[in-house]
C-alpha cells in the first residue's frame, strides 16, 4: 500500500485513544470507520469526537464547516467486516492485552484487503509478536500516538522485525498527513523512545525516596524548577497514572533485566491503589490535600545530576541498540513529553563526562545494575557529547530553538520552533535569534526578515517561565531581562525591514518580540497581551517602553495593568497590529508582505529607520540625521533606479547601492 492510495482508515477501539485517532484522521480528510465491540461503546466514541470537534470550532482552530465535514467522514460500526473490508490502513487501539490484540488481528486478517497496512497503537507490547499473528508481518508496524491524539504532536512509528521499509514510509507519510510529527523507532524495543526515557526517570525518582536520598518535594522542585521539565517527576507520574508507569516498568524489567527493577516506593504506591489524579490520590493527595504543591526552592544539584545521568544512560542504551539516534530521541521526548530540551541535549549541557562520573559513583555505592554505564554514553563522553560530532561541517551555526529559512523574494525567515512549548522563549532561543539576524544581515541575498511561530497555536506564548524560575536569583533575573532587551534591541535596530506575522497567541515576551519589528500582521484568531502583572512581574523585555510608543501611554497602561488578552481586531484599533487577515489567508499574506518590504530600497530604508529611531527621543538629532541621510541618498544608484522606474511606470529593482 502506497501512501498516495490511502483513502479509508479503520480505527479499532473507540476508547480514549481510538476516538482521538479517528478524529485526527477525519480532520485530515480520510474516510474513517470507527469500530468497537458494541453499539454503546462505539456511539460513546463518536459522541466524544463530536464534542471535541465542536470545541475546536469554538476556539476557532477550525471552522464550523470543517467540523461538520470531519464528523461526516466518521462511520461508527460494530461488525469487524464492515469496519475493515474497504480499509487501506487499520489502526488498532484496543485494550493493552496481548490476547485481546491477537484475537483482534486474527479476525481482521480474515476481512481486510490483502494490501492493507496494519498499525498498532500499543504502548508496550511486542510489535513483532503481534505481527506474526497475521499473514502480512511486513505490512505491520507500530503507530504510537500520545494522549490526547488531537493535541499531541508526536507519533512514534515503530518497525517490527519483519516490517518492510515501504510500510514505515507510508505510515510516516500518513502521520504527517494527520498533521503530526513522526519519529522512527528502528527496533521493536520495550518502551520505544519516550517511555524508555520517562519510565526509568520516574523509577529513579522513586528510588531516591525509597532510599531516603531525597523527598518527593525535593525531587519535584528539582525537576520542575531546576531542570525546567513541564512538571515535577512525581506530579507527572500522578498525571500519567502510577499503575500505567508501573505496568510499563514491569515489562521493561521482564524483558531488559534487573536494571529496571521497580523501586519499593513505586510498588507501595501502586499496591495502595494510589494511581494518581484519576483516583484522587497518588504521590500527592488531590482530594483531601493540596495536590501537587511543588516548592520552587527545594531543588538540589545532586538530584539533577542523578536524574540527568539516568536519562542519558537510557539515551546511550537506545543508541547502542540501534533503536534511535540522539537527535530523534530529543525530538520525540520534547514532543511526546513537553520537555524544554531532549535528554541528549540536557546531557550535553551538563557535560556527559560528568554524568558518567555520577553513574560510576552511584554504581560503586549501591552496586545496582541500573547505574552501569552504557558503552554509547562513554563514547559520547569521549566525543564531547551526544551532539558533539553532528553538523560540524558548516559555519558552526546550529539552530535548535528556531528554524532559519529562505523562502525566496529576498526574505530571511525565522520560525520560532518550540512548538511543544507554545514557542516560548528561553535564553538559548534569544541567542539563536541574534545569530540569525546577523546571518541575514551578512547575506546579500536577504533584504527583509519575517518572524513567525511554528504551528497554528502561538507566535510565542511568552518567556519560558520555567527557565525564569530556575534563575530565581535577582541578579540572574536582571541578566535574563538584559539578554532579552539586548536581542530585541538588536532586532529593532536591524537595517533590514522586519515583520512579525502572528498566528495564535503573542503573549508576554512573545508580544515584546513582535513589538520590536517594524510591522505586525495578525490572523483573525490571534490574541495578544502582556500577562506579567498576573504573575506579579512586569514586562521585562522592553515592553514598558516600546508599547507606549505604539499605542500611547494610557493604552499601554491599560494593556499592562489589566494583563488581559486582546483579540487581533482590537489590537488593530489600538495601532499595535498593522493588518488583520483571515486565518486561512495568513501564511500567503505574511510572505507577500515580507517580500514587499524586502523589495524596498535598502539604503533609504536603513537610513529612514535610523533617523526615525534616533529622533524618537531627540527630535533635533533625528532631524540632523534625516538631512544628512537625504544628502547621502542623492548620490546613490538606487535613486536613479527609482526615478527611471517611476518615469517608465514599472516596479524598481533596487541594488542597494
Ligand atoms: P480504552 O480502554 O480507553 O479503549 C479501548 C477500547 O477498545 C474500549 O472501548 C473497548 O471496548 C474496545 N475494544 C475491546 N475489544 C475490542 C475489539 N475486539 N475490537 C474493537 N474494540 C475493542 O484504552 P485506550 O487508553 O484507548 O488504549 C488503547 C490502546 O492505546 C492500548 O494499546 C494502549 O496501550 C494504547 N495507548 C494508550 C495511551 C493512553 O494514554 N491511554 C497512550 C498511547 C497508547
Amino acid at each position: 500500500m502506497e501512501f498516495d492510495d490511502i483513502e479509508t482508515v479503520a480505527v479499532l477501539g473507540a476508547g480514549n485513544m481510538g476516538h482521538g485517532i479517528a478524529e485526527v484522521a477525519a480532520l485530515a480528510g480520510y474516510e474513517v470507520n470507527l469500530r468497537d465491540i458494541n453499539e454503546e461503546f462505539v456511539q460513546d466514541g463518536y459522541d466524544q469526537i463530536e464534542w471535541s470537534l465542536e470545541k475546536l470550532a469554538d476556539k476557532e482552530r477550525i471552522t464550523d464547516e470543517e467540523a461538520d465535514a470531519a464528523l461526516e467522514r466518521v462511520t461508527p460500526v460494530v461488525p469487524v467486516e464492515d469496519a475493515v473490508s474497504e480499509a487501506d490502513v487499520v489502526i488498532e487501539a484496543v485494550p493493552e492485552k496481548m490476547e485481546i490484540k491477537k484475537d483482534v488481528y486474527g479476525e481482521v486478517e480474515e476481512y481486510a484487503p490483502d494490501e492493507a497496512i496494519f498499525a498498532t497503537n500499543t504502548s508496550s507490547l511486542s510489535i513483532t509478536e503481534l505481527s506474526e499473528v497475521t499473514d502480512r508481518p511486513e505490512q505491520f508496524c507500530g503507530m504510537h500516538f500520545f494522549n490526547p491524539p488531537v493535541r499531541m504532536q508526536l507519533v512514534e512509528v515503530i518497525s517490527g522485525e519483519h516490517t518492510a521499509e515501504e510500510t514505515l514510509d507510508a505510515v510516516e507519510q500518513l502521520s504527517e498527513a494527520f498533521g503530526k510529527t513522526p519519529v522512527r523507532v528502528r527496533k521493536d524495543s520495550p518502551g520505544f523512545i519516550v517511555n524508555r526515557i520517562l519510565v526509568p526517570l520516574m523509577n529513579e525518582a522513586c528510588w531516591m525516596v525509597s532510599n531516603d536520598d531525597a523527598t518527593v518535594a525535593e525531587v519535584d522542585s528539582t525537576t520542575k524548577f531546576d531542570m525546567g521539565l513541564p512538571m515535577g517527576a512525581f506530579e507527572l507520574g500522578d498525571q500519567v497514572g502510577n499503575d500505567v508507569t508501573y505496568h510499563v516498568l514491569e515489562y521493561l524489567h521482564e524483558v531488559l533485566g534487573e536494571a529496571y527493577e521497580p523501586a519499593p516506593f513505586l510498588e507501595e504506591t501502586v499496591e495502595a491503589e494510589k494511581y494518581g489524579k484519576k483516583t484522587g490520590e497518588g504521590f500527592y493527595d488531590y482530594e483531601d490535600g493540596d495536590g501537587a504543591d511543588v516548592p520552587t526552592d527545594a531543588g538540589s544539584e545532586d538530584i539533577k545530576l542523578r536524574l540527568a545521568a539516568v536519562m542519558a544512560n537510557e539515551v546511550g542504551n537506545l543508541v547502542e541498540n540501534d533503536v534511535s539516534n540522539p537527535g530523534d530521541i530529543d525530538e520525540a521526548v520534547m514532543l511526546g513529553a513537553g520537555f524544554p530540551d531532549g535528554p541528549a541535549k540536557m546531557a550535553d549541557d551538563v557535560g556527559v563526562e560528568r554524568l558518567v562520573e555520577t553513574l560510576e559513583e552511584l554504581h560503586e555505592e549501591t552496586g545496582h545494575p541500573r547505574f552501569e554505564v552504557s558503552d554509547a554514553l562513554r563514547a559520547a563522553a569521549d566525543e564531547g557529547g551526544f551532539h558533539g560530532g553532528e553538523d560540524g561541517d558548516d559555519d558552526g551555526v546550529e539552530f535548535t530553538n528556531i528554524e532559519v529559512e529562505y523562502p525566496g523574494d529576498m526574505v530571511g525567515h525565522i520560525v520560532l520552533s518550540r512548538e511543544a512549548r507554545m514557542n516560548t522563549i528561553n535564553p538559548d532561543m534569544l541567542g539563536e535569534i541574534e545569530e540569525a539576524i546577523e546571518l541575514f544581515e551578512d547575506d546579500d541575498d536577504v533584504r527583509g526578515i519575517l518572524i513567525t511561530g511554528k504551528g497554528d497555536r502561538a507566535f510565542s506564548a511568552g518567556a519560558d517561565v520555567t527557565s525564569m524560575a530556575s534563575s530565581a536569583e535577582p541578579l540572574d533575573a536582571i541578566e535574563l531581562s538584559k539578554q532579552g532587551q539586548s536581542t530585541f534591541g538588536r532586532l529593532e535596530e536591524s537595517p533590514l525591514p522586519t515583520l512579525a506575522a502572528i498566528d495564535g497567541f503573542a503573549l508576554g515576551g512573545g508580544f515584546e518580540l513582535a513589538m520590536c519589528c517594524d510591522m505586525r500582521l495578525a490572523s483573525e484568531r490571534s490574541e495578544l497581551g502582556l500577562p506579567e502583572h498576573n504573575l506579579g512581574l512586569l514586562p521585562g523585555w522592553g515592553g514598558t517602553q516600546r508599547l507606549q510608543r505604539l499605542v500611547g501611554m494610557s493604552r499601554a497602561k491599560e494593556i499592562i495593568f489589566t494583563a488581559e488578552r486582546f483579540d487581533a481586531d482590537t489590537m488593530y484599533d489600538y495601532n499595535v497590529v498593522n493588518e488583520v487577515v483571515a486565518n486561512d489567508e495568513f501564511e500567503e499574506r505574511a510572505h507577500e508582505l515580507a517580500a514587499d518590504l524586502a523589495g524596498g530600497p535598502p539604503v533609504s530604508r536603513k537610513l529612514t529607520k535610523r533617523a526615525m529611531h534616533r529622533g524618537w527621543e531627540d527630535t533635533e538629532a533625528g532631524l540632523e540625521l534625516e538631512s544628512q541621510a537625504f544628502g547621502h541618498l542623492i548620490n546613490t544608484d538606487d535613486l536613479m533606479t527609482g526615478i527611471t522606474a517611476f518615469m517608465g511606470d514599472h516596479e524598481p529593482e533596487f541594488e542597494g547601492k
